[in-house]
């Protein structure tokens, strides 16, 4: 059957994907090595993250680009595991090729292996689920965990729970945690890491000469361009006199705009827009307001830390004004909104709104910043995934736990070969992590899988532990996800016979031919 068909492009392919997976599966885990990662102008960048050295390839195999929006997807969705998921979608490759290759089995009955096994290895690793709750060490446990191969990983998990257990239940929505929505991550190279109960704007005021400080803020939000005069009003050869009309009408515009602004009792103008004329930032000084300027993403978390409405146009303010009471909505609250002058940040604490925590990670330079930084992100996702669905032993403990339920699984006729690529997979992950350990990968496998305690091996000492007791954990979602996209990609790169060059394929192209 299979002896009809040639594959040959099984063979490049896969090879592909392998060397692309060979540049990242010696980070996975916690003894996992560091990448130098550098540039066309040599700038220079070290990295343990699965995605970012992924990013950072440049001439990459078609095929193999496949690899890195796996990565992508990953990190999307789950924020961690990518490198779990890359190394797990090789090995299901290269198991896959051999069936094909070697034993003559039909790519199709591989890919049906593959499918019905992860789906039941899938089921079978949410059996052997823990639930864990904000307070719990298991929180610790996890966040340790998912931040145990970076970069000065143990100072930042402490850091990252102290955050998470600050805003604690507030982050629930509909039951479910949703941290994005209460944790801000702000990197900066001239302070050290703090969790500040509040938002922290990197942003300096407006002007110099505004207060630097307002206690029982009461703040607008200000979409809007402030300016009264556009540009084309002032044709080219106008007249003096038009000119100097114009330049009355600009004070007295901006005169109103303020008046407007003021009237609904706001002393703090945060302004996401990006004009404001020069005669309204002088009238703002002149009244002794506190105005800061914001991006589009700020606005969000300070409208539901403040309860502030964002306003788009000035009449918005004199109809709220008219409502009476109702002109109070469009403000938002809280206790101090202050500029720290030395640092270049804006502080607005004590909001009337929801409760916001933000997380301020240090780096002596930018580049260590932004590692610590994207760390700290994967720990709050490793976080919220674990609150949200539970946690597994980790190490890769919890995949050798399922094997031989996986192996039980009777699938009719070639099929059944199938899942042996899935169970190469799920012995990877184990084996990976401690062959960057520096064990023989292969032999402490097989020493967990003979062992009773709980199928894990302590990385220090290369002793058989269980992981659960060792405090190892690993979110459930981050590895039910990373063996559904290595299943993915290792389905389309096994169902491919041949590569054949093509002209133009761009989706526009490809649907007028179609026509
Ligand atoms: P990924 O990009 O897939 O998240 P990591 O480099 O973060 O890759 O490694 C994650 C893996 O390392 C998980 O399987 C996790 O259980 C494992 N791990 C973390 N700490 C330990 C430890 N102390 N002993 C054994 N395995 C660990
Ligand atoms: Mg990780």
């Amino acid at each position: 059957m299979a002896e009809s068909i040639e594959f040959n492009a099984l063979e490049s392919n896969a090879n592909a994907v392998t060397a692309v997976a060979d540049t990242v599966r010696t980070t996975l885990g916690p003894k996992g090595l560091d990448k130098l990662l550098i540039d066309q102008a040599m700038n220079r960048h070290i990295s343990n993250d699965g995605v970012t050295i992924l990013l950072s390839l440049r001439a990459i195999h078609p095929v193999a680009r496949m690899i890195v929006e796996i990565a992508e997807r990953q990190e999307q969705l789950v924020g961690d595991g990518t490198t779990t998921a890359v190394v797990m979608a090789a090995e299901m490759i290269k198991e896959g090729k051999r069936l094909v290759k070697e034993l003559g089995v039909h790519p199709t009955k591989v890919v049906e292996g593959i499918d019905s096994g992860v789906k039941h290895a899938c089921i079978l690793l949410r059996e052997e689920t823990r639930v864990i709750g904000i307070s719990d060490i298991g929180l610790e446990q996890v966040v340790r965990t998912s931040l145990s191969s970076k970069l000065d990983g143990l100072k930042l998990s402490k850091l990252v729970i102290s955050a998470l257990r600050t805003v604690g239940d507030n982050a629930r929505y509909n039951g479910l945690y949703d941290f994005d929505k209460s944790i801000m991550v702000i990197r900066r190279t001239n302070m050290d890491d703090a969790v500040v109960n509040g938002i922290v704007l990197e942003r300096k005021k407006v002007d110099p000469e505004m207060p630097t400080e307002v206690k029982g803020a009461k703040i607008i939000i200000v979409k809007m361009d402030l300016k009264p005069v556009k540009e084309s009003w002032l044709k080219e050869g106008s007249k003096y006199d038009e000119i100097l009309n114009m330049e009355k009408d600009r004070v007295s515009k901006s005169k109103e705009i303020v008046d407007k602004l003021v009237s609904t009792g706001a002393n703090t103008i945060l302004i996401a827009s990006t004009e404001v004329d020069q005669v309204i930032e002088d009238l703002l000084v002149a009244r002794k307001i506190f105005a800061v300027r914001i991006s589009t993403e700020e606005i969000e978390y300070v409208s539901r830390y403040t309860k502030a409405k964002p306003i788009r146009m000035v009449e918005e303010l004199s109809s709220a004004g008219k409502l009476g009471e109702s002109k109070d909505q469009l403000l938002g609250y809280a206790d101090v909104v202050r500029e720290d002058e030395e640092n270049e940040v804006v502080y607005i604490e004590n909001g009337a709104g929801k409760n916001i925590v933000t997380m301020i990670v240090s780096g002596t330079t930018k580049e260590t910043s932004l590692e610590r930084w994207r760390a700290a992100i994967d720990g709050v996702n490793a976080a919220e995934a674990a609150l949200n669905e539970g946690v597994v032993a980790g190490g890769g403990s919890a995949e050798l736990h399922v094997i031989d339920k996986v192996k039980k699984l009777r699938l009719k006729g070639l099929e059944q070969v199938g899942l042996e690529v899935v169970v190469s997979a799920l012995e990877s992950i184990m084996r990976q992590i401690l062959t960057n350990a520096g064990y023989n990968g292969l032999e402490k496998v097989m020493a967990a899988k003979a062992s009773p305690s709980g199928f894990g091996i302590d990385i220090d000492s290369g002793e058989p532990v269980d992981m659960w007791k060792r405090g190892i954990l690993d979110p459930l979602k981050v590895k039910t996800m990373a063996l559904e996209a290595a299943a993915e990609i290792s389905k389309s790169v096994l169902r491919i016979d041949r590569n054949l060059a093509a002209e133009d394929l761009s989706p526009q192209s490809v649907s007028d031919s179609k026509r």
